[in-house]
C-alpha cells in the first residue's frame, strides 16, 4: 500500500477545516468552511460551503483520513454538502432546508418535479432572510431509491403508476430518506432553533425527533405546469403533503 508523505503545510491548512462528529457507527468528517460565490439569479451571493464523509474510523488524526482519500473512490458515491449564509450560528431567527438531490430536477431542469424550482427558491429565501443553510442529501434520489430505480419508476408512471405505486411496485418503501447524519452536521453548526423550509411533515418529525429545537415552518410553493401536477397532487393526497392555497401544493 503507497504511503503519502503531507507537507505539513498542507496538513496544517486542511486540518483547522476538518470538524470530527461522532456518530453510533463511526464518524461523520465535516470541512469547511469554504468560499463558494453563487450565481443566483443573475446575482452573485456568497455562500459558505461545507461537505461531510462517513467514515467507519474515527480520529482526529486527519492526516490518517487524508490519507486514505485517494484510494477511498470517492468518486463512486455521492457526498452531501451544505450551503450556509449570514451569520447562521448566532443570528435569532434562521431558515434551513432539507434538500433531496434531484439529478433530473435540479441539474437538467426536469418539469416532471419542482425540485430546481425549490431547490433555488430556498437559496434565495435563505438570503433574504440574512441567514440560513441548505442541507443537499446526496442519498436522497428518488426518495431514497437511488437514480437507476428512479428511472424504472418513471416508465412505470408513463404507464399508469403514480409515485408512490412506482417506488412500492419496485420493491422500496414509499419514502426511505434518513435525516440523521444531517441533522447531526446541522447541530454541529448551530444549537439554537431553526424555521424549516418545507410541506413535508416527516421532515418535521425527524427535526423534533433528533432533539433539534424548530422555531417554525416555511412552506415552498412549486412550479406547478401540466408535467408534474399530478405527481404535486400525489404527494398532498397520499403523502400527507401540507397543502395551504388553493390551487398549488408540492412535493419536497
Ligand atoms: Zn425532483
Amino acid at each position: 500500500m503507497a504511503t503519502t508523505k503531507f507537507d505539513t503545510k498542507v496538513l496544517s491548512i486542511l486540518e483547522n477545516k476538518i470538524q470530527l462528529i461522532n456518530t453510533n457507527s463511526g464518524g461523520i468528517y465535516l470541512v469547511g468552511p469554504i468560499k463558494l460565490p453563487v450565481n443566483l439569479y443573475g446575482e452573485t451571493v456568497n455562500f459558505k460551503w461545507y461537505c461531510w464523509l462517513n467514515c467507519d474510523e474515527v480520529t482526529e488524526d486527519y492526516e490518517k483520513i487524508i490519507a486514505k482519500l485517494s484510494s477511498a473512490n470517492l468518486a463512486e458515491h455521492q457526498q452531501s454538502s451544505v450551503l450556509v449564509y449570514g451569520d447562521f450560528e448566532y443570528d435569532e431567527n434562521t431558515l434551513i432546508r432539507m434538500h433531496s438531490i434531484c439529478h433530473t430536477g435540479d441539474i437538467f431542469g426536469s418539469k416532471r418535479c419542482d425540485c430546481g424550482f425549490q431547490l433555488k427558491q430556498s437559496m434565495k429565501m435563505v438570503v433574504e432572510n440574512g441567514s440560513g443553510a441548505i442541507f443537499y442529501l446526496a442519498n436522497h434520489e428518488g426518495r431514497g431509491i437511488g437514480l437507476f430505480s428512479k428511472a424504472m419508476a418513471y416508465i412505470l408512471q408513463e404507464n399508469g403508476y403514480d409515485t408512490i405505486e412506482a417506488n412500492e411496485q419496485l420493491g422500496f418503501a414509499d419514502d426511505s430518506r434518513n435525516y440523521d447524519d444531517a441533522i447531526r452536521v446541522l447541530k454541529a453548526l448551530r444549537q439554537k432553533p431553526v424555521t424549516l423550509i418545507t410541506n413535508n411533515p416527516r421532515k418535521l418529525d425527524a427535526l423534533k425527533n433528533a432533539g433539534m429545537p424548530i422555531s417554525g415552518r416555511k412552506s415552498l410553493w412549486g412550479d406547478v405546469s401540466q408535467y408534474n401536477e399530478k405527481y404535486l397532487q400525489t404527494k398532498v393526497k397520499r403523502a400527507g403533503h401540507l397543502k395551504e392555497e388553493e390551487g398549488n401544493c408540492n412535493n419536497d
